[in-house]
């Protein structure tokens, strides 16, 4: 047999089984896209009538979702500008098919729908991610147009002829595939359109629901009801953080944090974010009362662009310490589609990060400074989000340094200056230290609290998680300030009045009591001090020295916070 030599060549003949295999995790955001598509298509007709460059009826812009479970499809109607066949040549073939197998090269290894979509500005094209035949059913708005009509099965054949529009406009007809038929029910759709289309800016149309309205009085003066069908929109167009906070009351406010969070308590307070140089950016930041599960109150701040929801992952944009924060963020110009790594790079990015820790600053200082007595009501709960800017954000520090609170056993409440001025005079040490005592355990180190008040030292109390780390980052930015917990050695011989104490038990006592306790103790970092001043006191005092005391308390906790 005579040798015949070739090579190979790859055709890329069907886009779909590569679309749903990389697509797959994902592929309730077709609904997004495509619902998104006809919305803009609606603010086109509107921009172009306002340009004057469309004389028709615009009408009451509406996109519509309809669902037949029985013809298995899924349509999605506008009253947009509409297309014609040679627009459906350019926006949809030409965008979808002449990258294809580069498509393919790209996409290989891509795990993130949106990175796909976003990247390609292929959000038609996720249509085929439920769909093994989508069509498209457009008349557009320019004069003598003719209703086209373009079939695809996702491969690259498509068909366009004549449609059967009769009005301006667009429906994509999706033919569920047998894979997605989870997307053929009622209930399913609602809650996609819930999750990405509820505060779009036209209104969204998905069937219809049964309302409750007044109709006259019975007999007994009653108001009578009746059952009527209206639409049921499934979105607010103007949500508030599109609105000037001039025009927003607090009922507002409190409204749409329900609206958000049905379950929660109410926020503390709130803050409008409004920029639109040098990056745009709109949205209502909340402080939630912050409860001891809080690590499920975490990523409850819901990132949209121009309206349209994006994700519940706004790890890099908001800083940390604020990520217990709930509400929305709006912007165009955090990029969407890019990795990670890429996100914490980007100039906006870093910019919107440094906007809204500066806000949020702004914000506290402005309610300590107006009622310093609500403000202190509600430390325990901002407190926790004040001490962890500390901890984290350098820039954070240098503006909480003036609002931030210290909190004494008396549950009296100091700023970081005042509280120096006031511990001072008694509580520094031989070499020009102020120390600060604090507790971690009001409870358990009760009887070293008193020992402490006694003497006349004022005793902190540190006791939440996050104060160990607290206390680190005070003892680094204080000048010439030490913290010891209330038990550390230290505490007891603070002061030289300490050194006059006269103690009701001999010297021979006191030396016999403190060795009987040294040899049960016998570990290396403790101190046994045996002072009474009256018959009645408890002569003995067990103290740790605190970086023993530290060390341990972090191998406990394992570092973590
Ligand atoms: P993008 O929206 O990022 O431009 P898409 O793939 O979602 O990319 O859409 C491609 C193009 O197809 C759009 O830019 C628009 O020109 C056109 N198009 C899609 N859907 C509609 C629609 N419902 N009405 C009018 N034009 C549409
Ligand atoms: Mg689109």
């Amino acid at each position: 047999m005579a040798t015949e030599k070739g090579s190979i060549s790859i055709h890329t003949e069907n886009i779909f089984p590569i679309i749903k295999k990389f697509l797959y995790s994902d592929n309730e955001i077709f609904l997004r896209e495509l619902v998104s598509n006809a919305v803009d298509a609606v603010q086109k007709i509107k921009r172009l009538a306002s340009l004057g460059q469309f004389n028709g009826e615009v009408g009451e812009p509406l996109v519509e979702v309809k669902l037949d479970e029985k013809a298995k499809t899924i349509t999605i109607s506008d009253n947009g500008l509409g297309m014609t066949a040679e627009e459906i040549k350019k926006y949809i073939n030409q965008v979808a098919f002449s990258g294809a197998s580069e498509f393919v090269e790209k996409f290989k290894d891509a795990k993130d729908a949106n990175e796909i979509i976003g990247k390609f500005g292929l959000g038609f094209y996720s249509a085929f991610m439920v769909a093994d035949l989508v069509e498209i059913q457009t008349l557009s708005y320019q004069e003598g147009a003719k209703p086209a009509k373009w079939t695809c099965d996702g491969s690259t054949e498509f068909e366009i002829s004549e449609g059967s529009r009769t009005t301006r406009g667009t429906d994509i007809i999706l033919h569920v595939n047998a894979d997605s038929e989870e997307f053929l029910s009622e209930q399913k759709l609602q809650e996609i359109l819930d999750k990405y289309a509820k505060f779009l800016p036209v209104p969204i149309k998905f069937g219809t629901k049964t309302e409750q309205v007044e109709d006259g009085k019975d007999e007994e003066g009653k108001t009578k009801y009746t059952s009527v069908e209206v639409d049921n929109i499934v979105n607010t167009t103007s949500p508030i953080w599109t609105k000037s906070p001039a025009d927003l009351s607090d009922k507002d406010y409190l409204d749409f944090y329900r609206q958000l969070y049905p379950f929660s308590d109410e926020p503390l307070f709130w803050i409008h974010l409004n920029v639109d140089y040098p990056f745009n950016l709109t949205g209502v930041l909340y402080f939630p009362k912050v409860k001891e599960d809080f690590d499920m109150q975490r990523n409850k701040i819901k990132l949209f662009s121009r309206q349209v929801f994006i994700t519940d992952e706004v790890k890099d944009i908001v800083p940390e310490f604020l990520m217990l924060l709930h509400g929305v963020i709006d912007s165009p110009d955090i990029p969407l589609n890019v990795s990670r790594s890429f996100l914490q790079a980007d100039s906006n990015v870093k910019k919107i990060n440094t906007y809204i820790t500066k806000k949020v600053a702004d914000k506290l200082a402005e309610l300590f400074k107006a009622d310093r007595k609500a403000y202190e009501e509600k430390w325990s709960d901002i407190g926790l989000f004040v001490k962890y800017g500390m901890i984290t954000e350098e820039k954070f520090y240098e503006k909480a340094k003036d609002f931030a609170l210290l909190t004494n056993t008396q549950n009296e409440h100091f700023t970081l200056e005042d509280y120096k001025a006031k511990v001072s005079p008694l509580q520094t040490d031989k070499n020009g230290n102020v120390v600060y005592l604090y507790t971690t355990d009001t409870d358990k180190q009760d009887g070293f609290i008193q020992a402490a008040n006694k003497k006349d030292y004022d005793v902190l109390v540190m006791s939440h998680p996050i104060d160990g780390h607290f206390v680190s980052t005070l003892e680094q930015k204080l000048e010439k300030t030490q913290l010891k917990r209330v038990d550390a050695s230290v505490a007891n011989q603070l002061i030289e009045k300490d050194e006059k104490l006269e103690s009701v038990l001999s010297e021979e006592q006191s030396n016999n009591v403190k060795t009987v306790f040294e040899q049960a103790i016998n570990k290396p970092g403790y101190n046994v001090e045996v002072v009474a001043l009256n018959p009645d006191d408890a002569p003995v005092t067990i103290t740790m020295d605190e970086f023993m005391r530290r060390m341990k308390d972090m191998a406990k906790m394992g570092g973590g916070m």
